[in-house]
Formats: C-alpha cells, sequence, structure tokens
C-alpha cells in the first residue's frame, strides 16, 4: 500500500499552469469583478484555450482526459484566487456537462461538448426549487410529454451561471405517481428557447459568480432533450452530487490555502508593539490552526478523489462508499474553511474587514460551502445513513 500524497510530475505541472493564469491574468481583475458582482466575460475562453473546461472529458470531445483528482487541483487553484469564480468553473464543467457527459448519447454529447470544452458553452444545473431545497425529491417542476415534445413548468432558484448560460441541464418530475422514480433529466438552451425565464439573484458573497432564479413558463422541448432515460433522474442526481461534491471541496481549499500564505506573509510584516505580530503567540496560534485545517481537508478531498478515479464507472449515490466519503470530503472542508477564513481576517485587523484586502473575499465566499451542494446538515444524514448500512466497513 502507499501513502504517498505527492501529486505526479504531471499534476504538478498542472497546478503550477493553472496557478500562474489565476494569479496574472484573474487577480488583477477581482477587486473591480467583485465589487461590481460580474463575471469575466471571455472566462470561459480562457479556459478554453488552457484546455481546463473538461479536465475529465475524453479527448475526443476536446477534453483533457484527465481524473476528477485532476478537476480537484484546477478548482482550488481557480480558489486561491477566487473561491467564487472556481465555483461558476464547476458548476459549468462538473454540475452541469460532466454529468451530461456521463449519461447523454453519442449525438447529443457531439453537438454539445466540443462547444463546452472551447468556452463557447457554459452550462448551469437546476435540482433546487423555491421549495424543494434539501429535499430536492419533492421537485415540481412538470415535464409534460406532448406528441414528441416535452412541455416543461416549473421553476429552479440559487442556479450557479444561470444569467448567462448557454446550456441549462435540470431535472423534472415526467410522472407524478412515482416520487423521486418520477424524475427525469433534461437539457435546454436558454438563450434561445421560448419559455425560459431568468432573474439574477443579489448576494452579499460568491460576487462575480451569477446566480439566477428560472421560470419555466409553457417551454416547450423537442423529446431529444431528454437524456439518461425516462425516469432515470434520481439516480444521475445522486451520482453527480458526489463527483460535484469531492471537486467543488477545491473551492475551500483554494481559499484556505490563499489564507494561510496571505496570513503569513501579513503577520511578518505587520509591526505591532515594535515586533511583528508573528512573534505573538496567540497568533502563532491561529497560523497552526490554519494549515492543520488545510492539511486534514486537502487529504480527506484528494483521497476522495482518487478513490472515485478509481472506481471502474465512477457512480456515487445512495448505497455507495463513494456518496459518505464524498460527504464527508465537503463537509469537513466546508467547516474547516470557515474557521480559517476567519482566523485570517483576525490576523489581518482593520485591514481584513476592508474589500481591497483579498481575504475578505474569501470569508465572504466561504460560508456557501455550508450551503450549496447540500448542506452540511444533509452531508452529515448521508455520512450517518451510509455509516449505518449493515455492509460498513470501518477503517476507510
Ligand atoms: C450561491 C448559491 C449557489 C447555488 N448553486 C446551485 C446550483 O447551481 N444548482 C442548484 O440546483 N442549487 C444551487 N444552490 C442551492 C443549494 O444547493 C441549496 O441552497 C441547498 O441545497 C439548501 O436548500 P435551501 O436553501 O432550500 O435550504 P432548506 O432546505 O430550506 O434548509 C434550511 C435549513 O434547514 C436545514 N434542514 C433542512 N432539512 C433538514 C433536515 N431533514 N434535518 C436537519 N436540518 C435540515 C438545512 O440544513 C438548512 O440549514 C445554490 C445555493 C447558493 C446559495
Amino acid at each position: 500500500m502507499s501513502l504517498s500524497f505527492e501529486f505526479s510530475p504531471e499534476q504538478r505541472m498542472l497546478e503550477e499552469n493553472v496557478w500562474r493564469w489565476a494569479s496574472t491574468w484573474l487577480e488583477p481583475q477581482m477587486e473591480h469583478l467583485y465589487e461590481k458582482d460580474e463575471m469575466p466575460p471571455d472566462l470561459f475562453r480562457e479556459l478554453g484555450k488552457l484546455g481546463l473546461n473538461g479536465i475529465v472529458y475524453e479527448e475526443q470531445y476536446g477534453g483533457a482526459g484527465l481524473g476528477y483528482l485532476e478537476t480537484l487541483l484546477v478548482y482550488e487553484n481557480i480558489a486561491r484566487v477566487s473561491n467564487a469564480l472556481a465555483m461558476t468553473v464547476g458548476a459549468s464543467q462538473t454540475l452541469a456537462f460532466d454529468n451530461f457527459r456521463r449519461h447523454a448519447s453519442e449525438a447529443q454529447k457531439a453537438a454539445i461538448l466540443p462547444k463546452a470544452c472551447s468556452g463557447e458553452y457554459i452550462g448551469c444545473l437546476g435540482i433546487t426549487e423555491p421549495n424543494a431545497g434539501s429535499d430536492a425529491m419533492s421537485m415540481t417542476t412538470r415535464a409534460e410529454k406532448k406528441g414528441n415534445t416535452y412541455v416543461i413548468n416549473g421553476s429552479k432558484t440559487f442556479i450557479t451561471n444561470a444569467p448567462l448560460a448557454d446550456v441549462m441541464v435540470f431535472y423534472a418530475k415526467t410522472d407524478l405517481g412515482k416520487g423521486p422514480h418520477g424524475i427525469s433529466t433534461f437539457f435546454c438552451y436558454p438563450k434561445t428557447t421560448k419559455g425560459f425565464v431568468c432573474e439574477k439573484i443579489k448576494k452579499w458573497g460568491m460576487r462575480s459568480s451569477p446566480t439566477g432564479l428560472v421560470t419555466f413558463d409553457d417551454m416547450v422541448l423537442p423529446e431529444d432533450n431528454l437524456f439518461g432515460g425516462i425516469n432515470q433522474g434520481v439516480q444521475i442526481l445522486t451520482s453527480g452530487l458526489c463527483t460535484e461534491r469531492i471537486t467543488l471541496s477545491g473551492c475551500s481549499l483554494g481559499s484556505m490555502r490563499a489564507c494561510l500564505e496571505l496570513s503569513l506573509k501579513y503577520a511578518k510584516e505587520r509591526v505591532q508593539f515594535g515586533k511583528p505580530i508573528a512573534n505573538f503567540q496567540f497568533i502563532q496560534g491561529k497560523l497552526a490552526d490554519m494549515y492543520t485545517r488545510y492539511l486534514s481537508s486537502k487529504w480527506m478531498a484528494y483521497s476522495a478523489a482518487a478513490f472515485c478515479d478509481g472506481l471502474e464507472n465512477k457512480a456515487g449515490g445512495k448505497g455507495t462508499d463513494l456518496d459518505r466519503m464524498a460527504a464527508a470530503a465537503l463537509l469537513h472542508c466546508g467547516e474547516a474553511g470557515t474557521a480559517v477564513v476567519s482566523d485570517a481576517v483576525q490576523i489581518h485587523g482593520g485591514y481584513g474587514y476592508c474589500q481591497e484586502y483579498a481575504v475578505s473575499r474569501h470569508y465572504l465566499d466561504e460560508k456557501l460551502w455550508h450551503i450549496g451542494a447540500g448542506t452540511s446538515e444533509v452531508r452529515r444524514m448521508i455520512i450517518a445513513r451510509e455509516l449505518l448500512r449493515d455492509d460498513f466497513a470501518s477503517g476507510r
């Protein structure tokens, strides 16, 4: 058994490339983008040029043919500059297009994935509804079969990227009598489909990552816009949440790593009582806690990603080890993350409370990771459910 968590030379190179791009292209724009609550308009095109839009997608579609571990690595290094934009990239690449890639037909994939990889298409995923959040299976968005079309009515809220998306993947009930087993998966083209309405939601954190409230008002879709099989949505949804939780752990990791680095630098430079504040034990204790939380989070998230990459079908969902590990990784990263960003603001004192200091953005963004991709409470429910399975083997 090898317990080395060293990245390979190729993974190191990927990390360096993403970090170089994020720190030189993204970082100088971030304060302005955050204040305006705007995404860089050319973000996905830029990522396309770097080959970063389809890390796990097959090369035939323009993807990199790598794993979820590399995806996590990319998101972590974007999040070192912007947790919000790492989430936006993840919402397109993992939530929308990777779910689609895993379940759509060859013809459907050939029409969409090359444009997702080039950055021409931005994606979003709609699970949550105004009255169906944690209890996602109680969704009421309805897809009614009429001839060779589906008529969609309902709404989805808190949808990352919806205000700008070219493609939306979403779930709707195709059989109201079957509960969760009456859910199917669809895609639509928001910019050109009649009956699709999106309103931008104002947020105090995760600014620059656009979020929308979507209404489907008699939206007519060809039946070919259903993928993964009629009434098969629940497995697609729950399995997709596993890879989402693992890779989006990178958002918290990136913020933790940035906050640790910025705090180390600041603590050595900031002088009070005639000494750098790094000399004070209260500050040293915080730095030690920040490092420990980052490192434990990193091990959990990357080991879950490596476990997922090692599975033949990469399928998660109820009754799988992946379900527990993915929920645990994001639970730990999210909660460690909020502690780390809070310590970073404290070390920066009043300056940490000012917009021009990046720690303030990490502080505002990181709270989302107690909520998005299933709340901390829901993650604990999943972990406990899987621990209580009769065949649970402790130690993993
Ligand atoms: C910035 C942002 C981006 C998002 N992006 C997306 C996206 O791209 N796509 C998408 O589909 N969704 C997205 N979401 C939605 C997110 O997944 C939901 O907000 C989340 O699942 C919680 O749902 P809710 O907000 O309705 O809270 P609720 O479900 O109403 O929960 C409220 C509180 O009650 C707790 N609670 C609920 N049920 C239980 C229970 N059984 N036991 C104990 N506690 C419970 C919750 O943990 C929470 O603390 C996003 C949300 C935000 C804020």
